[in-house]
């Protein structure tokens, strides 16, 4: 017999736990939105599919390019794949050729611009011995004492830590954790693959990439989808535990931190919760009246507002659209909109004078686009508190900082648990 599953939220975590279950139970999927995919899914903004926020992903997703394989989508066609490259357009430039681990690092070091010999000389010192030391930082500290203390210098602190660190935890240096930051490092420049280190930027919108592709298997394979439909109430002390009145053998709530404390009204959950803190991310889309030569098809800005230009045009064919990152709170964070765009602007034309004129513009701010992966962050566990309850999302999964990783990491660890659960449970009463 079948269990009978309801999972609340179709981001990729819901979608990766509706996936992974199946085959293997009769699953209903609640999304409260009109459209699925959470966090990181297609918006349609002046007649072009965009994206909620732009999103890189890399080689390490491994769990992300097996489920777009499963539900039949070719990472090849739609993620453009590039070798680990670090070009700011005003700083330090590093490319590492496709060798494997860490003698691509290690060459990329060599041929750095922007950096001093003493520099790179303690760069490659630092990953050395976080590789000695099995990526383990024994009492997580904050990113940036750590950092300070193995004497890294204000150059490639303000050159390449402190844009690594918004850019993967999302979170400011003073309060970022070295422990998962070092995980990130590991899984990507120190994994023995080359592949891992791999850039791969969507040439598709998200939705286009995963979300739609995995909502036609769910449908093939006999998932029941309910778009639009926002769970109100989880009564777990009932047996079998009830959503909005329907009975269901096994609830896996799969929404973001803010929105399962209320579903699962835990005590314990809840205070752990309490301590959590949010960090935006805001993308300007900028639309120019040509095109627009970018360096590379993902440029960095040291000395700037906007961290990150991605060349859309170079990626997805949208003529003169470029989108531009500004991760964590910041010196932006007090600024218009207008003024946002305007300082934009600005600091592309100082770099491009060739700029076209601007066209048309787009700011999105998601003002709880991830948690702040801060030092010593306690995980809940993925099995509640009582029966039949389960949890997944980005945020439960220990090893990452909220990423589309660690969604679907998350997602298909709960459904094997679920899964486990139940054999068990049947077993013994058979
Ligand atoms: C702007 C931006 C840029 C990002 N960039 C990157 C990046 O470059 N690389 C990367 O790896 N990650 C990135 N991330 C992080 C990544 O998008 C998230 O980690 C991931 O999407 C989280 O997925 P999730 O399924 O855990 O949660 P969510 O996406 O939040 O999904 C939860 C779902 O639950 C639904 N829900 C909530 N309450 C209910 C209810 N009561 N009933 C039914 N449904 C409900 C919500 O509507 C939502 O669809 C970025 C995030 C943002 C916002």
């Amino acid at each position: 017999m079948k269990p009978r599953v309801a999972i609340i939220g179709a981001g990729w975590a819901g979608l990766a736990a509706a996936i992974t279950l199946a085959p293997a139970a009769n699953v209903v999927l609640f999304e409260a939105g009109k459209a699925a995919g959470g966090r990181a899914r297609r918006v349609g903004l002046g007649g072009m599919a965009l994206d909620n926020g732009q999103h890189i992903l890399i080689g390490a997703y491994r769990e992300c390019l097996r489920l777009m394989r499963g539900v039949g989508v070719d990472p090849a066609r739609v993620l453009a794949s590039q070798p680990l490259c670090w070009h700011q357009i005003d700083g330090v430039q590093m490319q590492c050729p496709a060798l494997p681990a860490p003698l691509h690092l290690l060459f990329g070091l060599l041929g750095a611009k922007g950096l001093c010999w003493r520099d790179k000389l303690a760069l490659a010192r630092v990953l050395t011995q976080l590789r000695v030391r099995r990526w383990q930082i024994g009492h997580d500290v904050a990113a940036l004492s750590w950092l300070l203390q193995q004497g890294q210098s204000a150059a490639l602190l303000s050159g390449f830590w402190t844009p690594l660190i918004l850019a993967t935890l999302n979170t400011p240096p003073a309060q970022a954790s070295m422990q998962l930051l070092a995980n990130v490092l590991r899984d990507s420049l120190g994994a023995a693959q080359a592949d891992a280190s791999r850039l791969l930027l969507p040439k598709v919108d998200l939705s286009a990439l995963f979300v739609d592709p995995a909502l036609q298997w769910l449908a093939a394979n006999g998932v029941d989808v309910c778009l639009g439909q926002r769970v109100t109430a989880v009564d777990w002390q009932a047996s079998p535990p009830q959503v909005d009145g329907a009975a269901f053998d096994a609830v896996l709530v799969a929404t973001a931190p803010y929105h399962a404390a209320s579903i699962v009204n835990d005590e314990k959950l809840s205070g752990l919760l309490k301590a959590w803190q949010y960090q935006p991310i805001t993308t300007l889309y900028l639309h120019f009246e040509g095109r627009v030569a970018l360096p590379q098809t993902m440029t960095g800005v040291q000395h700037g507002v906007g961290q990150w230009w991605f060349d859309r045009e170079a990626l997805s064919g949208e003529a003169g659209l470029v989108s531009v990152v500004i991760s964590a709170e910041g010196r932006h964070s007090a600024l218009t909109r207008a003024q946002l765009t305007e300082r934009v602007v600005a600091e592309m034309r100082q770099q491009l004078p060739d700029l076209p004129p601007l066209r048309q513009s787009w700011l999105i701010t998601e003002q709880r686009a991830t948690f702040a992966a801060n030092v010593g962050l306690s995980r809940p566990a993925i099995r509640l508190n009582v029966k039949s309850g389960y949890l997944a999302g980005d945020w439960l999964c220990a090893d990452y900082p909220a990423t589309l990783e660690g969604a679907a990491r998350s997602g298909i660890a709960a459904a094997r648990a679920l899964m486990q659960d139940w054999k068990q449970e049947h077993d013994a009463n058979v």
